[in-house]
């Protein structure tokens, strides 16, 4: 009988715990688009500025107006640059002149 108390004690708090979350998230959130509105693509190399958020409101993108520089390829190049950065056998072996 006891053991059953515990549980359902334990299932509250995790629920709980989920509802707090976003409040705080979601109010810093709107602070910083009102102050920051130049942003930078996030296309790895990138220094476009991003494309201006929709006239009629919603969130801005965090890309320039490249097709090619999306969420999709910025992944892939992001992971490509990794896996190059994993490789130190370029400058080790060989003297670059
Ligand atoms: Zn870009």
């Amino acid at each position: 009988m006891a053991e059953r108390d515990a549980g359902a004690g334990q299932f509250g708090r995790d629920a709980e715990r989920l509802r707090t979350e976003p409040g705080p998230d979601l109010a810093g959130m709107v602070d910083r688009v009102s102050e920051a509105p130049v942003k930078i693509c996030i296309y790895p190399g990138c220094d476009r500025p991003a494309v201006p958020p929709h006239p009629l409101g919603g969130p801005q993108p965090s890309f320039c107006d490249l097709e090619e520089h999306n969420a999709l390829t910025a992944h892939q190049e992001r992971r490509r640059l990794e896996r190059e950065a994993r490789r130190p056998a370029n400058n080790d072996g060989k003297e670059v002149r």
